[in-house]
């Protein structure tokens, strides 16, 4: 018979995908080869194994063995991972978990020497000492404002050298806001953190390029975040004042991809509620990133088929632990 034949053949590649250097646990049963129930049993890895997806469970730590395969189920996707189980994907959140929360080798904050503002624009003869002096002290005396507007407001300094010379400061380019399109973007990152962070996502560029303005300082940890989130370079940039301003307004007034906060006790708490939205969901695609003193968990329902997913196919968390 062909058709058994054939399906036998699917059966010892599944085998040979399931344990690799090594027989499989557990022998095939006969029922597999010769019986209808068998042979529906057989259809979650052939499907999988036609698409290319995913063959073993993507916890390390898994014992179900490779008959668990045979379950109807190819999700949730969790980095690239498929689980077999609730208590498998547990597991994948909590590691996920333990090295955001070490994050070693992701730089909280870059710290690099700065020359002044004041300094770079005096070096660049933007500025004379005289208007430098009289903006400090107008800084001084009013006790609050950046440097830069008090250069502008008292000093007639130009606003476009002011964003120059930050630009000098932070190493970074002036970015311009030509032909903004906020509603494009708003799946780069969640509203919140455009909000708290004072990011302003530009444009896409190459279709593998996002570019984020910043008002005053650039946010390393922030750009890298949008980085392993999204698959995309950032690069990041300063945009002028006057023209930040309205454009982050606008992009604070777009639709975002839904958005769900999460404050647990404890980080076995907060692993039990990411797993729960995990199993619930079943993802095709999921990750967790940690941004500043928070972790931010996106789940994609659909692939993803341009530089950013449509904002109805993604589902964005954001969790925080409780400081004891
Ligand atoms: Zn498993």
């Amino acid at each position: 018979m062909p058709l058994l034949r054939e399906n036998r053949t699917q059966v010892e590649h599944g085998r040979r995908a399931l344990s690799p250097g090594g027989p499989a646990r557990v022998p095939a049963p006969r029922a597999l080869l010769g019986t209808e129930p068998g042979l529906e049993r057989v259809e979650p890895v052939r499907r999988r194994l036609a698409l290319g997806l995913f063959t073993s469970c993507a916890n390390p730590a898994c014992d179900s063995g490779w008959m668990k395969l045979w379950r109807s189920r190819s999700v949730p996707v969790f980095e690239g991972g498929w689980s077999c189980s609730p208590a498998c994907t547990r597991a994948q959140i909590e590691a996920a978990l333990l090295r955001e929360v070490d994050a070693h080798g992701i730089p909280e904050e870059v710290h690099r020497h700065r020359i002044p503002l004041g300094l770079a624009m005096l070096e660049q003869g933007w500025i004379t000492s005289a208007q430098l002096r009289r903006a400090l002290e107008a800084q001084k005396t009013a006790g609050a404002g950046r440097l830069g507007h008090w250069l502008v407001r008292q000093q007639a300094v130009s606003e476009q050298l002011v964003t120059r010379a930050l630009g000098l400061q932070w190493s970074c380019p002036v970015l311009g806001l030509e032909a903004h399109a906020p509603e494009g973007l708003t799946a780069v990152l969640p509203r919140l953190f455009v909000d708290a962070f004072g990011a302003l996502p530009l444009r896409i560029a190459a279709r593998k390029i996002v570019y984020l303005g910043f008002e005053s300082r650039l946010d390393p940890a922030l750009a890298l975040a949008v980085e392993r989130m999204t698959g995309l370079r950032a690069e990041s940039g300063l945009v002028q004042e006057s023209l930040f301003r309205p454009a982050y307004t606008r992009m604070l007034a777009a639709t975002f991809p839904p958005l769900e906060l999460i404050e647990a006790a404890s980080e076995s708490a907060l692993v039990q509620v990411l797993a729960r939205r995990v199993e619930t969901l079943k993802p095709v695609a999921s990750r967790l990133v940690r941004l500043h003193d928070c972790l931010w968990l996106r789940m994609w329902t659909d692939p993803q088929k341009g530089p950013l997913p449509q904002i109805d196919t993604v589902r964005d968390l954001i969790c925080s632990l409780r400081s004891s």
